[in-house]
C-alpha cells in the first residue's frame, strides 16, 4: 500500500474503538505520520471508503497502547460524529463479530476462511459460504386523528430513562416489513393499524440490527398493552407530549414526521 496515502483507521479491540481527542475521532492518516507498525496494519481489512479515503479495520486481540487515543464504546460516537462515519465504524464493529463469530462452518465443523474478493467466510471443504448477518427489524409511529401514539419500554425504564417512544420489533422469516408492523403493533398494544408508510431507514449496529422506520394510522381496536414489553402507552396530544427520543434517532424523526402530518 501507498505509505504516504491519508486513511481511516477503525482500530477495535475486545469490543472498543480507539478514538482521537480531537477532529474527528476515528484516527487519520497515513502510515508515516501515525505510530501504526507493520505488525499492527499486517491483518487490515479495507471496509470502505469515507470522504474519499480508503478505511480500514484493524482488529486487534488486546487493546494495545500504540502512541495515541484512547479506547472507547462505540456508543460514544452515537450523534458526535457524522452519520456516514458512525455507520462505518457499525460496520467494523459488525465485521469484527462477524469474523468472530464464523471461525468454523456451521454445515461440516470444518475451519472457515475469509475470502478476499467479497466480505465472506468460505469453507473448503463444504463450500459453504455465509456473509455478515444483518437483522432487519421495523420501528413505527402510530398515530390517531390529532394524537401521537407513545410507549414507555421496559427497556428504558430500567436506564431509568423515561423516554416515551415508539413502537419495534424484528421481522421474522417469510415476513413482509408491513406485515411485521402490523403483527408488532397488534402483539404490543393490541391495535390494528392502516395506511403504512416507509420513511427512512438507519443500521444499528448493537450488534447487527437495520432499522426500517415506518409511520402508520390507527384503524380499530383499543390499547392493550403487552406487559413483558411495555410499562405503558398512550395517545398524547401534541401540546401535551411527555419526554421523548433525543432528536437525531429514527424514533425522533418518525415522530417529528406525524408532527407534520397532523399539523
Ligand atoms: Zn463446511
Amino acid at each position: 500500500m501507498n505509505k504516504g496515502k491519508n486513511c481511516w483507521w477503525f482500530i477495535i479491540a475486545q469490543g472498543q474503538i480507539l478514538l482521537q481527542p480531537q477532529g474527528e475521532l476515528i484516527p487519520y492518516g497515513n502510515l508515516d505520520d501515525l505510530p501504526l507498525t507493520e505488525s499492527i496494519v499486517k491483518d487490515r481489512v479495507h471496509i470502505g471508503e469515507y470522504q474519499s479515503s480508503p478505511c480500514y479495520l484493524i482488529n486487534l486481540k488486546q487493546p494495545q497502547d500504540i502512541g495515541f487515543g484512547e479506547y472507547s464504546e462505540l456508543r460514544a460516537l452515537l450523534g458526535v460524529v457524522d452519520d456516514r462515519l458512525f455507520d462505518m465504524a457499525g460496520r467494523a464493529f459488525q465485521l469484527v463479530l462477524f469474523y468472530q463469530t464464523h471461525q468454523f462452518c456451521g454445515q461440516c465443523g470444518n475451519k472457515m476462511h475469509a475470502i478476499d474478493w467479497e466480505v465472506a467466510m468460505k469453507c473448503y471443504h463444504c463450500q459453504h459460504r455465509c456473509y455478515p448477518r444483518v437483522s432487519p427489524c421495523m420501528i413505527v409511529s402510530v398515530r390517531k386523528g390529532k394524537k401521537l401514539l407513545l410507549a414507555l419500554h421496559r427497556r428504558h425504564q430500567k436506564n431509568n430513562l423515561q423516554v416515551f417512544t415508539t413502537l419495534a420489533g424484528f421481522t421474522e422469516a417469510g415476513e413482509t416489513l408491513e406485515h411485521c408492523v402490523e403483527r408488532e403493533v397488534f402483539e404490543e398494544v393490541g391495535l390494528k393499524v392502516k395506511n403504512i408508510e416507509y420513511v427512512a431507514s438507519q443500521p444499528w449496529p448493537f450488534p447487527h440490527s437495520l432499522m426500517m422506520g415506518y409511520v402508520a394510522e390507527y384503524q380499530s381496536g383499543d390499547i392493550n398493552i403487552d406487559p413483558k414489553e411495555l410499562v405503558s402507552a398512550a395517545w398524547y396530544d401534541l401540546d401535551d407530549l411527555p419526554n421523548l427520543p433525543n432528536e437525531g434517532t429514527l424514533a425522533r424523526r418518525l415522530i417529528n414526521c406525524q408532527i407534520d402530518k397532523i399539523c
